[in-house]
């Protein structure tokens, strides 16, 4: 059984054999699915605000306390 990995920034399941793995200055192993996925994660985007991602929130990001 391969190993599922999920994309650091969208949330995404990598195909084995596909995706990038990231690691960190500080250890930090980071997987991505795309080229795109790392881009927007260094630009330090919430992928909950992208639309395409699987972390979207639809409607915007609310606040759950009460
Ligand atoms: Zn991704």
């Amino acid at each position: 059984m391969p190993i599922i990995k999920i994309c650091s920034f969208c949330g995404e399941q990598i195909t084995p054999g596909t995706g990038i793995m990231y690691v960190k200055n500080d250890g930090t192993v980071l997987y991505f699915c795309s080229h795109k996925c790392i881009r927007n994660w260094e630009m330090k985007r919430d992928p909950r605000k992208l639309a395409w991602t699987k972390l979207y929130v639809r409607g915007g990001i609310k606040s759950k306390r009460k």
